[in-house]
């Protein structure tokens, strides 16, 4: 055992077998066990008197043994075993259910310490299944116990025993933190926190190394951030006149339509690339303020990008740009992961041709091999499914396009700071005119009916609805409602009705061809997953019935109620709920309360927390053990603040940002 980059099977007892167990928790190297730290502590340095234990008090006390008797009745086969204990305040019945192990270890007169939950039987205090210790056999230290998480086959014993092994060689932690950032937030040396975390002195002692986790995992995120920030860079402008475009649409912008507008053109028009984010509710219209964007883009000879985060969303957009450019002569092209290669390297082609002036597409588009002949502006739809370093990725395909960014997730402020330190904001609040406000109701689990009656009356009035489930098929483990299932009950209640399903797991063309047919009124009542979730856009759709909606997050469940009431007509929610607990019923009146989105979204993150809204996955974010944005939010800001006037950044910690974000960010500062 020399460093913290050998392997744990460097450890006594570690053989092949129990490595392959560590490598499941994600453990390979000493460093790796080192840095898995207890989720939670016991204080163990005070013994407790027998005499004032009560009902749930834990119970920690040293005593010693008076009576041991078996019981009689199960002999041979697994014995119980209660024994009576006593201090100097008082007696205690302890009980251990299938104690075969411990019958001939304890003998009356031996000293014990024991841990557990006091509990009341017939009046009198009793423990049951405590932890024990023979103190005529193993010593006893009182400490603050440090508790880790295990899995099967690797005990709570075991996870200790090892780590103190490496703790107990010294091995050097190096400081990853500048010294001078070290030196000005007074954190303790990284040695120190890693030894206080596995093994408290005190609980000061702890908040001190707990502050310096939370502040290095800040510090890496904050770093990450700043690297991805494009900071202001010269940009192309675009001047064409976009107004002949807007005096072609059927309808009026709304005044908040016109400002966006206006913030967005200005920015166009500039030497300096623009960096916007363009947030408005579901149904405000954000797509037709995209095409004005485009248009203009177009019309100054650059080519505009167009990504949405899902496969039905980019065939939505790509059938209405071609629809809304194509008669003015804009070419608009497609490209998406299931195209076929041909096709694919065929619009490629196109592109650096400059025979496509606009290409829509998913994922796709940020591929390595794409590139572009002149691009001018990109835009990325619901944003919030991107990660910021595709933000990175994408922008770095032509020399410096303008960037917008739009997202029908409100972002609380408080994300949206860190999320988008280098963004400018452009905000829609208004709806367009004539907007009926969806009417949502909440059913408990027996008034379910009653949201599919009001589905049928809407069909008969011409109208048509969506049923979101939280799963595909039926699930033996999750007890919800799956689209499938639905999809057959209601086939077979409503015959003369047209029922369509679409769900994740459908091949992309089965997916587009019913996606059509309902947009072209073949199908009544659409069944669907959360695919159904961002931006589709069928007018005509009156009712969305949204299964276990307990089961989806606020955020989530006010987009799926932004596929309703997209028209002139009164529209309805149903968020059918089947749990009897009262923080679903919390949660779904917020949602019935308000059509406010950024509202609902600081509620979600109250709630749920912002992992749960902004995991890993969707973000580039990082999941903390330590740090949580919403408690840390202040402290994020100050690091801020310091990073930018740091000159020098360590190696080490600049991996640690590469595997978070990726290679691709730009390690610059
Ligand atoms: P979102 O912001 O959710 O992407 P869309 O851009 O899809 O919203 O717009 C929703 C609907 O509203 C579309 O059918 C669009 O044609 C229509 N729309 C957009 N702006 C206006 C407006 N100013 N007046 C009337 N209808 C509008
Ligand atoms: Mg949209």
């Amino acid at each position: 055992m020399t460093s913290i980059s050998d392997s744990i099977s460097t450890l006594k007892g570690i053989g092949p077998k129990k490595e392959s167990l560590f490598a499941l928790m994600g453990i390979n190297t000493l460093g790796d066990l080192v840095n898995h730290f207890p989720y939670t502590y016991q204080d163990r340095r005070i013994f407790n008197n027998i005499s004032d234990l009560t009902e749930g008090s834990i119970a920690h006390i040293k005593c010693k043994v008076t009576l041991v008797v078996t019981d009689k009745y199960r002999k041979n086969k697994k014995q119980n075993l209660r024994i009576l204990v006593s201090d100097e305040t008082g007696s205690l019945d302890v009980v251990f259910f299938n104690a075969n192990y411990l019958l001939n270890t304890i003998k009356v007169g031996d000293p014990i310490v024991l841990y557990g939950r006091a509990s009341i039987n017939r009046g009198k205090v009793q423990l049951t299944h405590p932890e024990i210790t023979n103190l005529k056999m193993e010593k006893y230290q009182p400490k603050i116990l440090p508790i880790y998480r295990t899995i099967k086959g690797i005990s709570q014993k075991e996870i200790r025993k090892n780590i103190d092994l490496i703790l107990e060689n010294q091995l050097e932690f190096e400081e990853e933190l500048p010294l001078e950032i070290v030196k000005k937030n007074k954190l303790c040396p990284r040695d120190f926190a890693i030894n206080n975390l596995h093994h408290p002195q005190s609980k000061e002692h702890l908040k001190v190394a707990k502050f310096r986790m939370i502040f290095e995992e800040l510090f890496v995120l904050q770093l990450g951030l700043t690297m991805m920030k494009r900071g202001v860079v010269d940009g192309i402008p675009l001047t064409a006149d976009h107004e002949e475009f807007i005096k072609l649409l059927p309808y009026e912008l709304t005044r908040d339509q016109q400002k966006v507008v206006d913030e967005i053109t200005s920015d166009l028009c500039s030497n300096k690339a623009m960096n916007r984010l363009l947030q408005g509710d579901v149904g405000s219209g954000k797509t037709v303020v995209a095409e004005i964007a485009l248009y203009k883009t177009v019309k100054s000879g650059f080519q505009g990008g167009f990504m949405a985060p899902t496969e039905i969303l980019a065939n939505q957009h790509y059938e209405s740009l071609k629809a809304h450019f194509e008669p003015l002569g804009i070419t608009v092209g497609l490209l998406t992961g299931s195209m076929k290669e041909k096709e694919k390297e065929n619009t490629v082609l196109q592109l650096v041709e400059q025979k496509i002036d606009i290409i829509v597409g998913t994922h796709a588009l940020i591929q390595e091999k794409v590139s572009f002949g002149k691009l001018g502006l990109v835009i990325t739809d619901e944003q919030h499914r991107f990660g910021v370093n595709q933000r990175a990725i994408l922008s770095e395909k032509g020399g410096n396009p303008h960037i917008l960014v739009m997202t029908a997730t409100p972002i609380p402020r408080t994300l949206a700071v860190v999320l988008y330190s280098d963004l400018s904001i452009s905000t829609i609040k208004e709806l367009p005119k004539g907007r009926k406000k969806i009417i949502t109701e909440i059913n408990s689990k027996s008034k379910t009916r009653n949201s599919y009656d009001s589905l049928i009356d809407q069909i008969k009035l011409g109208h048509q609805g969506y049923v979101v489930c939280p799963l595909i098929e039926e699930s033996e483990v999750i007890d919800a409602n799956s689209a499938i299932e639905v999809y057959e009950k209601l086939k077979i209640q409503y015959k003369e009705l047209n029922i369509g399903l679409v769900h994740g797991q459908m091949k992309q063309s089965d997916k587009d061809s019913i996606m059509l047919s309902f947009k072209n009124k073949e199908i009544d009542i659409l069944v669907s997953t959360v695919v159904i979730e961002v931006g589709i856009d069928v007018p005509n759709a009156t009712v969305m019935i949204i299964e276990n909606a307990e089961r989806f997050g606020l955020a989530q469940l006010h987009q799926l109620r932004g596929r309703v009431g997209r028209g002139q007509d009164q529209s309805y929610c149903y968020l059918n709920n089947y749990s009897d607990g009262e923080i679903s019923k919390k949660r779904l009146k917020v949602i019935a309360s308000s059509t406010d989105g950024f509202y609902i979204s600081e509620k979600d993150m109250e709630l749920r927390g912002p992992g749960e809204i902004f995991g890993t996955r969707q973000h580039g974010i990082p999941d903390m053990e330590f740090a949580d944005l919403v408690r840390h939010i202040d402290l994020l800001e100050t690091i801020r603040e310091q990073i930018t006037d740091l000159e020098e950044i360590d190696e080490k910690i600049l991996k640690k940002v590469e595997k978070i974000f990726g290679k691709n960010v730009n390690i610059k500062l």
